[in-house]
């Protein structure tokens, strides 16, 4: 039996005991270590070789993220590790289902799906760098999943051997990391999980180290009496010294800094154990887990027979999986990856596919390590699990044996697409195959948007960023082998309102017995934000008026407006604010169908509304159902619509991204410049140590080629980082000109109609 077959076999004995799992991953800012930290925990595990976890990197199996070296899929691996309880020196194995999540912004959609699989994180933070925003980014992830975090500062050689830090010095720079840590924690959690999931050097949730060097510490690590018997044994010339005065930390930083030492150190203090320990003594089994989890992440009844299997992770209970992740596999087919939070999958199971009517059958449960599958016979509530054969699942779907199961809680993406490219097959033979491969793409990736050009026939795929698209790209050539051209990438914008318009506007169906009245106006800001944020469900039909309408008073909406809500699209609501008016409950199906439809496509430039609320004042509907059926409803409310946008005043809204620049003070003025070039505002600056900071926002569109300027105007000195920041009004006097390129682009005439044309004149 290989070692992985004996490793699946072990794990499948392992899941019995509940007690005994641990579902961890990592996380950080980009290049802060993550993946050589993951893969030293494998190697621990003795999965791979320990003298190349440093730079074998099992975890980045796309060939795509070797050639970068930044991690792009949130890989997976199911290990079973030996731990000695210090305590009662027994040797126990645990199961550990370990994630590595993308540290990349324009992934940050894959980052969300991975922590609804995690019960603990490791964030990694750079101990030159700190807290970077990316690291705050995947802290308000963690704790918005209820996902207990744990800090490892890496990268602490560097810190020693490179900046020459004293151990005081060091102590303060960490506790600075430790103290913004802490303060993110408390500002984002409710009590009192906000204290309790506080992180110390002292209870060892915080551990320092060296990913790279394979070594790494805590401070109840150090008790440990085999630490100290192992320095003496292998720095013979410390001996004295040790016997005076135990292993601490000053020691490891006097090593670290000797030839040779930080070999001594992975030794004496290998990381993979120092990590271990911390998270078996503070990351809770999923039992524990999901007491704390479900209630945040399932907005079903907790009392019902379902919630109480979830709630006790209740191998005997319903089947209940999130689906985190899909990928592609040759010989498989697409595999679905994600947390049992109850029952046993096993193969040949029935289950249903939330969203989907007809149920699929299990052709294979497997467990993952790396680009490795392998087959076991179940899997059972705890665990996270690869199965085949559930063609209608994405990266986010609710699986479950129940043909009803109320889906776990959408997750959200704090990022909108941003950019998009236009994509062709380079010959025509693969047409075909291109649309199948486009399919399966943006199943697997949900913050990838795939549509077609109606007038061109090309398909435009939008994404969170240029690196984003660059690698689907990659991927559609290379993995999927289908050649093809694709566009400049292009600046995505929407369309909204200044409005509301003064008097409302008529629409009226080509027989023009049917007449639609419609005021638009801008949407309340607490509304928009509800619906980024994932308060409000946009996607969920609306089951409970009432509900709904509590919710959008508190965030700002009126009363009788929120009363008369019943649809929404993206971030657009359509109120229905009439009266009594005859056939129009009959018709309402189509007036929405026909909102949705004005919101995808607004009349400025034919791109996406954002932000409008569109109430319906007034209605003249034929009594004859045979004269108002789609053709003449649907174009009658867009117009309707369209022509109350024209009024209201239509502006474009550009897609902006934050900026943040830490440079030695000599350069900064070179940082500013270029940010000044590219319309930018300066929000912040500050200082980092001897580092000068600036924060600034930019419009994307100004952003391509910001690497590479960057580079060139500080000689390579800046670190910096970009985050995508929301949509902001496009200035006012660039209106024009942009709408004309949008609309040139697109093949439709350069200027847009106006609101004559809408009311058929
Ligand atoms: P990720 O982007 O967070 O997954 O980071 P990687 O694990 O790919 O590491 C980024 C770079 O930092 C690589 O070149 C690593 O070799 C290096 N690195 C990681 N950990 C350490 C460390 O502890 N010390 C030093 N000096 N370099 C490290």
């Amino acid at each position: 039996m290989g070692r992985r077959e004996d490793n699946a076999k072990k794990a499948v004995e392992l899941m019995k005991d509940q007690n005994l799992i641990r579902n961890l991953g990592t996380a950080a800012h980009i290049d802060h270590g993550k993946t050589t930290f993951s893969d030293n925990l494998i190697a621990g595990a003795g999965m791979m070789s320990s003298e190349t976890a440093g730079e074998q990197r099992l975890l980045d199996y796309d060939e795509q993220e070797a050639a970068r070296g930044i991690t792009i899929n949130a890989a997976s691996a199911a290990m079973v590790v030996p731990y000695r309880d210090p305590k009662t020196n027994e040797l126990k194995h645990y199961l550990v289902n370990l994630i590595d999540t993308p540290g990349h912004v324009d992934f940050g959609g894959d980052v969300t799906r991975a922590m609804r699989a995690l019960d603990g994180v490791y964030i990694l933070c750079c101990a030159v760098e700190g807290i970077m925003p990316q690291t705050e980014t995947v802290i308000r992830q963690a704790m918005k999943e209820r996902v207990r975090p744990m800090l490892f500062i890496n990268k602490v050689d560097r810190a020693i051997v490179e900046q020459q830090l004293t151990p005081q010095m060091m102590i303060e720079k960490f506790s600075k990391i430790i103290t913004q840590f802490n303060q993110k924690i408390m500002d984002i959690l409710p009590a009192p999980l906000n204290k309790q999931w506080q992180v110390s050097l002292q209870d060892g949730t915080v551990a320092l180290g060296s990913a790279y060097n394979n070594w790494a510490v805590s401070i109840p690590y150090l008790s440990r009496p085999e630490v100290n018997k192992r320095a003496m044994d292998l720095v013979p010339e410390m001996k004295d010294k040790l016997a005076a005065k135990p292993f601490n930390l000053n020691t490891v930083f006097e090593l670290c800094a000797m030839d040779g030492g930080q070999e001594k150190l992975a030794k004496i203090i290998p990381i993979a154990d120092v990590a271990l320990e911390m998270a078996i003594n503070h990351i809770p089994n999923p039992v524990d887990a999901q007491k704390i989890r479900i209630p945040t992440i399932w907005k079903g009844d907790l009392n019902s027979d379902l919630g109480k299997q979830m709630l006790n992770c209740d191998p005997n209970g319903e089947v209940a999986l999130m689906v985190t992740k899909i990928i592609m596999d040759k010989q498989a087919g697409e595999i679905a990856i994600g947390r049992l939070f109850s029952g046993t999958v096993k193969k040949g199971m029935t289950l249903y596919i939330s969203g989907m009517p007809a149920p699929q059958r299990v052709q294979t449960v497997a467990l993952m390590v790396g680009a490795d599958r392998t087959p076991i016979e179940e899997c059972k509530a705890g665990n996270i699990v690869a199965v085949t054969g559930l063609k209608d699942a994405i990266a986010g779907s609710t699986v479950s044996s129940l043909k009803d199961m109320e889906p776990f809680e959408k997750m959200t993406h704090y990022s909108e697409p941003v950019i998009t490219k236009a994509i062709e097959a380079k010959s025509m033979a693969d047409l075909p195959k291109l649309v199948e491969v486009l399919r399966v793409i943006a199943k697997a990736d949900p913050s990838l948007s795939i549509e077609i050009n109606n007038e061109t026939g090309e398909h435009l795929m939008s994404g969170m960023g240029e690196l984003h698209l660059e690698i689907t790209e990659y991927r559609i050539i290379n993995e999927q082998g289908v050649d093809i051209i694709s566009s400049p990438p292009i600046v995505v914008y929407q369309e909204s309102v200044k409005g509301p318009n003064p008097s409302e506007f008529e629409g009226k169906s080509p027989n023009k017995h049917n007449k639609f009245y419609f005021i638009v106006e801008p949407l309340e800001e607490g509304v928009q934000e509800a619906i980024h944020k994932g308060d409000i469900d946009t996607d969920a039909k609306i089951k409970d008026p009432k509900e709904l309408a509590k919710v959008l008073v508190d965030c700002g909406m009126n009363v009788d407006e929120a009363k008369g809500v019943v649809g929404f699209k993206n971030n657009n609501v359509l109120i229905d604010c009439t009266k009594g008016i005859q056939y129009l409950h009959e018709t309402m199906e189509l007036v929405k169908q026909a909102f949705e439809e004005a919101m995808m496509r607004g009349p400025l430039a034919n791109e996406k509304v954002a932000g409008v609320k569109v109430k319906l004042m007034d209605a003249k509907l034929h009594e004859d159902t045979i004269h108002r059926g789609p053709a003449q409803i649907i174009p009658a409310v867009r117009d309707g619509i369209y022509g109350a946008m024209c009024q209201a005043g239509r502006i474009l809204l550009e897609p902006m991204q934050k900026i943040f620049i830490s440079v030695p003070p000599d350069y900064m003025g070179g940082a500013v410049n270029l940010i000044n070039q590219r319309r930018g505002t300066i929000l912040e600056m500050g200082q980092d140590g001897a580092d000068s900071t600036v924060t600034a926002k930019c419009p994307v569109a100004d952003m391509f080629g910001f690497s590479s300027d960057i580079r060139g105007s500080t000689q390579g000195r800046a670190i910096w980082s970009i985050e995508n920041a929301g949509f902001e009004r496009l200035m006012p006097d660039l209106q024009k000109k942009v709408v004309t390129e949008i609309r040139t682009r697109k093949g439709l005439n350069p200027e847009p109609y106006d609101e004559k044309y809408y009311s058929g004149l």
